[in-house]
């Protein structure tokens, strides 16, 4: 078994990284970019290679923007010509809710960025910032030795068996995860698989903003791509999933139909055929730190793609573990304490939007407060642009559903009625 050098050879001169971060998309890049932007030698391992595509329906929040915009990546992803999303509407029957999601500045902006676009861009990022990237690298196992882990065991793009050394690694290696498995990271939380969904890129379907339209147990949305392409994706519930098992493309292509708008907006369009399912979403969080590893994005934290935080969170991740481990790497921190404070504060700070999600994707309660409570109550132009800003991620889940603020909602409804 060979060692892996700064050049990617078997040398008994190995170097020793100080971390390895197992996994190159939405947590792995900025991570490696950030740990590399602090001084750490950092190398980036992925069984994939760039530029690739990955299940997804892109729309990145606006605490994920923010991030993308901290990191001076923002102008690069908008020089890639990605639409802007400032207009979010929410269509219940014949009745819509459409704000502009805002933040101090102005419109709180949002894109939808093809992944192989978005990931190339953010690989690119980690290597100019001097993170060695291997792609084509399988993690296999990690290395353990005295009890900690101390490095991965993979093949290299050429079938090789190698062995990595490290202070650290980090597994950002998706919700299936390697490196989780490897150190028999434990689930804190697991939530089950609750929703399905199917997706599409449609030509000729043009979309402002996000539309979603909730119809029978079902959420339809639209939104811009790349390419002059529109996602258009379906969530359901699970069971409904698998009452239609084994035709979930006439399932999806039935149900955009089933909705008016949707059906008028897709007649004159094409699909690119790019459909997708997933329906073992499951919604769950990991232990996310152990003696010399660490978790990130979806290895650490899953939940069902409804509400689209994936990405925005793995970003979040990025910069957070980033901070701890640099604590740790220089002393500053133990890396126990840090890497436990990072953990924490995540779960802590995920909590509300879990359970948002949950009761999103959960057969009894489909499309959730959401789909209940704003109907119900009615919104004035301010309320419709606070609601833009749950759905876009500029306003806290747990601001817009505290009982003061649904108070508030319903004194105006009531207000405007009379
Ligand atoms: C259908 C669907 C739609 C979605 N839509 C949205 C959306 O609109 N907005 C949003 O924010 N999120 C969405 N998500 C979620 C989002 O895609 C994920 O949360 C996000 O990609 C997580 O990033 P990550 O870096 O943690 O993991 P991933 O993107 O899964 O990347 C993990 C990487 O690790 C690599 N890897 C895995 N195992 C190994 C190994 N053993 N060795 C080496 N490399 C390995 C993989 O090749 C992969 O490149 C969606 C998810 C699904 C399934």
């Amino acid at each position: 078994m060979g060692e892996l050098d700064a050049d990617g050879d078997s040398s008994p001169a190995s170097k020793h990284y100080d971390v390895i971060v197992v996994g190159a998309r939405c947590a792995g890049a900025p991570l490696a970019m950030l740990l590399a932007r602090a001084g750490h030698s950092v190398l980036l391992l992925d069984r994939a290679r760039f530029p690739s595509d990955t299940m997804s329906t892109h729309w990145i929040l606006r605490p994920g923007i923010e991030l993308l915009s901290k990191w001076g990546l923002l102008p690069d992803l908008m020089a890639t010509g990605c639409p802007p999303i400032r207009r979010i509407s929410l269509c219940f029957g014949s009745t819509t809710f459409s704000g502009e999601p805002t933040t101090p500045r102005g419109t709180a902006t949002t894109f939808a960025p093809r992944r192989t676009v978005l990931d190339a861009l953010l690989t690119r990022a980690a290597r100019t910032a001097g993170a060695e990237l291997r792609e084509g690298f399988a993690v296999r196992d990690v290395l353990r030795e005295d009890g900690r882990v101390r490095g991965v065991v993979g093949q290299s793009r050429d079938g090789r068996a190698v062995v990595v050394r490290s202070r650290l690694v980090i597994g950002a290696d998706g919700r299936n995860s390697t490196v989780a498995r490897a150190v028999r990271a434990p689930l804190v939380e697991d939530r089950g698989a609750l929703a399905a969904i199917s997706y599409d890129y449609w030509s000729d379907v043009p979309v402002q903003g996000v539309q979603a339209h909730f119809h029978h147990r079902a959420a339809v949305s639209l939104w811009p791509t790349h390419d002059e392409r529109t996602v258009v994706s379906l969530s359901f519930p699970r069971p409904d999933f698998a009452a239609h098992r084994g035709e979930a493309e006439r399932y999806y292509l039935r149900a955009l139909r089933g909705v008016p708008e949707v059906a008028e907006r897709i007649g004159t369009g094409s699909r690119e055929g790019r459909f997708h399912t997933a329906a073992s979403l499951r919604n769950f969080t990991r232990r996310s730190h152990g003696p010399g590893w660490a978790l990130a994005g979806d290895a650490a934290h899953h939940k069902d793609p409804i509400t689209a935080w994936g990405i925005s969170e793995a970003f979040t991740d990025a910069q957070a573990l980033a901070a701890a481990v640099h604590a740790g790497l220089t002393g500053l921190t133990p890396m126990e304490r840090a890497l436990a404070r990072y953990e924490d504060r995540r779960n802590a700070a995920r909590a509300a939007l879990l359970d948002f999600t949950c009761e999103q994707a959960c057969p009894a309660s489909f499309g959730g407060a959401v789909a209940r409570l704003v109907p119900a109550i009615g919104t004035t132009q301010d309320v419709a642009d606070e609601l833009a800003g749950v759905i876009a991620g500029s306003t806290r889940v747990e601001d817009f559903l505290h009982p003061a603020n649904i108070v508030r909602i319903m004194d105006r409804g009531t207000a405007v009625r009379r």
